[in-house]
């Protein structure tokens, strides 16, 4: 049940999709936090699946993954990344979700023998989560964003729970239409109709939107604004014009410069819990965007990238921010560059263009198309000393390589691409064996947060700066322990493991044998955020930028004790 107070905030698009509303979202997120509020992102989507664990990244995007080992949608990972938060499984819902909970609940019936209906048992789940999300995470307000635009068939049942709940608790709930304004190029001139047509879509649902937020490649003027609030039914200041900016990061502090909170708050009747400048480290973290010296050269060699004529990074966006935070937070500009694994495949020589950058990522990925690209870039990488960090599947395959070139075992491979291989240097997990001959692929990896334990006088110990870590983890497949002893006997260090010291999770070739040459079985990236960077992604950019050691928590520490008993 609803908190006394408690405030809800749906975020929904209009005109057309991928104009920016998870970050508008995440952004007034933020800007509240900065306010003093306690506040819980949601974020709705209306496809069918339960979660996006099985859908393909170069349709969908990256599947991101929580601390409980929920998957889900990237827009996750942006609240998260803003708003520094770990969200809870709670914190997102599907249409897939919602139905399956409602027919499983009516098949013990659960509706004691009622008809159960879209409306109201479908709306009513949908509205029974947001409450128990609101409660989870005891916040002050519900920040919660519906996939999807406005006139979709699909989302019509979360705006119609979103009615209800403001029809239930007027005062207490606030609609924010994220809209886009195009300029045609052949007339030259903004244009509002689509934003009207989106706003009256809105009011044939029963909903009327009080914030407009109006995207479009260039700021809006007075004379548009004007006419949004006359024809959109909303005061003039809370058309708020949201211009194509440079970076993410800064729409934040774009928004504060319109009073977007101040606005809010004011709309919802509450007024600013501290005075202080909330949004001042985020300033900062921005400053540090600006004000880098150095191009730093990242390759990052993956395989979703292609969609018809387009290539997208989307499914790789949580490590593509984790460089960033770490290089900004060492004045390095980050230039990633993508480069197709198959395309090392078709041809051989192509590993010397990898010569031309500072350092290379293999990224997660699954199956096996582009593998014999990658280990070929991996071995390149190894022998060449081009720094290179392994990401899960990046991981598994520098094992199969060094299994290959250094161990001399021509035919290592994991289980995942060559069963009849007779040396499986990577081997699916036995828990994992039973659920694929079950057919039950989803939700049903390694998936989450796991501890690990670290191994003394290693670069992961170093960096880490402790013994004990918790990072998020999606696979099937592990290094076989039958290896284990022959892959260290060569130079390779196991320095994070499982705590039951089962499983690898990190692996690490010695300094002096290479300056940086490392893989994790877990995801970094999923942890990495703007003012607390990822150690490993960290260690990697100083590597590849050369830049010098900072000092070790441990011997800052020790010096200052001494310097005390020197006083
Ligand atoms: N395909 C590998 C596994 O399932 C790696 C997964 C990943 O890179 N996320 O173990």
């Amino acid at each position: 049940m609803k908190k006394k107070n408690h405030k809800y905030i749906f975020v929904i698009g209009g005109v057309m999709s991928g104009v920016g509303k998870g970050i508008a979202a995440s952004s007034i997120g933020k800007i509240l936090q900065s306010k003093g509020f306690n506040v819980n992102a949601i974020k709705v989507d209306p496809y069918l699946n339960a979660d996006a664990g099985t859908m393909n990244p170069t349709e969908h995007g990256e599947v991101y993954v929580l601390n409980s080992g929920l998957e889900c949608d990237q827009d996750m990972g942006n609240y998260e990344r803003f708003m520094d938060l770990d969200m809870k499984s709670e914190d997102y819902v599907t249409s897939g979700m919602v139905y399956k909970y409602v027919i499983e609940k009516e098949r013990s019936l659960g509706y004691k023998g009622k008809c159960v209906e879209a409306i109201p048992h479908i709306t009513d789940e949908i509205t029974r989560r947001i409450h128990k999300a609101a409660d989870l995470n005891s916040s002050d307000i519900s920040l919660i964003e519906i996939g999807g635009t406005v006139g979709d068939y699909q989302n019509i049942l979360f705006i119609e729970a979103a009615r209800t709940i403001n029809l239930r608790y007027p005062g207490d709930v606030l609609f924010i239409l994220v809209s886009y304004l195009p300029v045609p190029g052949t007339i030259g001139e903004m244009k509002t109709k689509p934003t009207q047509n989106a706003v009256h879509q809105l009011n044939s649902y029963g909903v009327q939107a009080n914030i407009i937020i109006a995207r479009g490649p260039v700021a809006l003027d007075h004379k548009r604004k004007e006419k949004i609030a006359i024809w959109c039914n909303v005061k003039s200041d809370c058309v708020i014009s949201a211009p194509d900016i440079e970076s993410i990061y800064d729409v934040p502090i774009n928004f504060e410069k319109d009073k977007i909170g101040d606005i809010i708050l004011n709309e919802l009747n509450l007024k600013p819990k501290t005075k202080k400048d909330g949004l001042a480290p985020w300033k900062a973290f921005v400053h540090s965007t600006k004000n880098t010296k150095d191009d730093l050269n990242i390759a990052v060699v993956g395989k979703y990238f292609d969609t018809g004529d387009f290539v997208l990074s989307d499914a790789y966006i949580s490590i593509i921010e984790a460089i960033k935070f770490s290089c900004y937070s060492l004045e390095v500009n980050p230039r990633l560059t993508w480069l197709s694994s198959k395309s090392f495949e078709d041809n051989p020589e192509k590993v010397d263009e990898l010569k031309s950058f500072d350092g290379v990522i293999v990224p997660g990925g699954f199956g096996e198309t582009g593998i014999e690209g990658k280990i070929k870039v991996i071995q390149h990488c190894r022998e060449n000393k081009i720094p290179y960090f392994g990401l899960c599947y990046g991981m598994q395959l520098a094992i199969i390589e060094y299994a290959r070139n250094v161990l001399g075992l021509k035919d290592a491979n994991t289980l995942e691409i060559n069963p009849s291989s007779k040396n499986l240097v990577i081997d699916i997990m036995p828990d994992q064996k039973k659920k694929l001959e079950d057919g039950n692929y989803g939700g049903s990896m390694r998936l989450g947060a796991y501890k690990a334990v670290l191994k003394k006088d290693t670069i992961a110990f170093e960096v880490y700066g402790e013994n004990k870590i918790s990072e998020r983890h999606r696979h099937r497949y592990e290094v076989n322990p039958k290896y284990i002893e022959r892959l260290e006997e060569a130079g390779m260090v196991f320095s994070g493991v499982s705590p039951d010291r089962t499983l690898m999770e990190i692996v690490e070739l010695p300094r002096d044998m290479h300056p940086f040459f490392l893989g994790t079985q877990f995801h970094p990236e999923f942890l990495a955020r703007p003012l607390k960077p990822h150690p490993l992604f960290t260690e990697f950019i100083r590597v590849a930028a050369h830049k010098p050691k900072p000092r070790l928590k441990s011997e800052s520490k020790n010096s200052s004790k001494k310097r005390k008993k020197r006083r």
